[in-house]
Order: structure tokens, then sequence, then C-alpha cells
């Protein structure tokens, strides 16, 4: 049998990704963050989510001499051809303000069609996840959630655009949901459920 994962990095700079991460994981396994080492994040210029989470990934753990587990995920909506896709951190400028970031996906649907409300914007989250060691990718996995864009941003919870995503079949958007909700159902949940067996 493989064995188990007992020692990780959490690549991400991301607060909201890391709590979500950390939550996932089984509690005996000593984490470690990127602020534990006062770490940047390497410049993203992969075409794809998996390019791009083993790009962060495989810097992580070669800064650190640690097993790193990356992600790399972001939101598509059909209607403005599946943007923000890769760029969804970057729709917020330097400073990832994600209030400025769904402020352009409110702008940009505007420009497409002033009366987008009225319509069903579909939408999904994914999430690439590589687990890697130096150069070497031990596995490399996404998964996706499909929804709808919610007309006006609500609720509090979450990060991102989490206040104007409706998953599927839901009333409420993420920012709504409680985490502990949220986290069982989600992109990097369902990505997650594939690797699971590392740890
Ligand atoms: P990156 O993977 O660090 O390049 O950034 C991903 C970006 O996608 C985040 O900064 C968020 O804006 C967005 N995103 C990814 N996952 C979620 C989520 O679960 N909720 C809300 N926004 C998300």
């Amino acid at each position: 049998m493989r064995k188990k994962i007992n020692k990780l990095l959490i690549g991400t700079n991301n607060k909201g990704k890391f709590r979500e991460i950390k939550a996932l994981l089984p509690d005996k396994i000593k984490t470690f963050s990127t602020s534990d080492f006062n770490l940047k994040s390497p410049r993203e210029n992969g075409k794809t989510f998996l390019e791009n989470s083993f790009i962060k990934s495989r810097y992580f753990s070669k800064k650190t001499g640690l097993i790193c587990l990356a992600d790399d995920s972001g939101l598509e909506i059909d209607f403005l051809e599946k943007r923000p896709g890769i760029f969804s951190a970057r729709w917020g400028g330097k400073t990832s303000n994600f209030k400025k970031a769904i402020k352009k996906v409110y702008k940009e649907l505007d420009k497409k069609n002033k009366n987008w409300r009225k319509k069903k914007i579909k939408a999904r989250f994914i999430c690439a996840l590589t687990i890697s060691y130096y150069e070497k990718k031990i596995a490399s996995v996404s998964g996706k959630i499909e929804g709808t864009i919610s007309p006006i941003p609500k609720g509090r919870n979450g990060f991102g655009y989490d206040p104007i995503f409706i998953p599927k079949n839901k009333k409420k958007t993420f920012g709504e949901l409680l985490p502990s909700k949220k986290y069982k159902i989600d992109h990097r949940y369902k990505a997650f459920k594939k690797i699971k067996r590392f740890f």
C-alpha cells in the first residue's frame, strides 16, 4: 500500500482556500502554510487550472522541501465565454479585492446585455488540485460545481465570488450557506475526494 502523507504544505496565499483545504484534511496531518515560510505566490503562466495548480505546487514544494498540495480554481460564466476562468483572482486587481472582482462580473454582464438579470446565467466553479514533491507530480485532479449567477450579491460567508454564485438546485448563494455546508458540496470538495486516499 502507498505510504500516507502525514506532513503537508497547503500551497496557497488565499485565506479562504486555506480554511477550506484545512477542513477537508484529516486532523492527524501536520500542515504548514505559505505564511509559515513567508512565501509569495509564483507567476501563474499556465493555460489551464491543472497547469497552474502544478506550477504552484512544484514552486512551493521546492521552496520548502515539503510535499505540497496546491489549488488553482475559478469561476466560468457561460454568457461571458467562460471568463473570468483562470483569471478569476486577477479580476480583483493587484490586491485581489473580491468586491472589485464581483463588480467587474456585473459590468461585463451589463456590457453583454442590460437585461441579463432576467435570464438564467449559467456558471460553474472549477478546482484543480495538485500534490507534488519538488518536480514530481504525485497527483493532479479537478472537480466542478454547476450553478447560476445571482442578480445581486448575497451573504457574508466564504470568499471570492461566493456571494454571487447559487449552486444548482439551491436557492441560497455560497455566501449565504454555512461554511460547513459549502465545504461538502463545492468544487474543492469534489476534487479532494479524488485524492483523499493519499492522506
Ligand atoms: P487562484 O486559484 O489563486 O488563481 O484564484 C482563484 C480565484 O477564484 C479566487 O481568488 C476566487 O476569486 C475564485 N474562487 C475560487 N474558488 C472559490 C470559491 O470556492 N469561492 C469563491 N471564489 C472562488
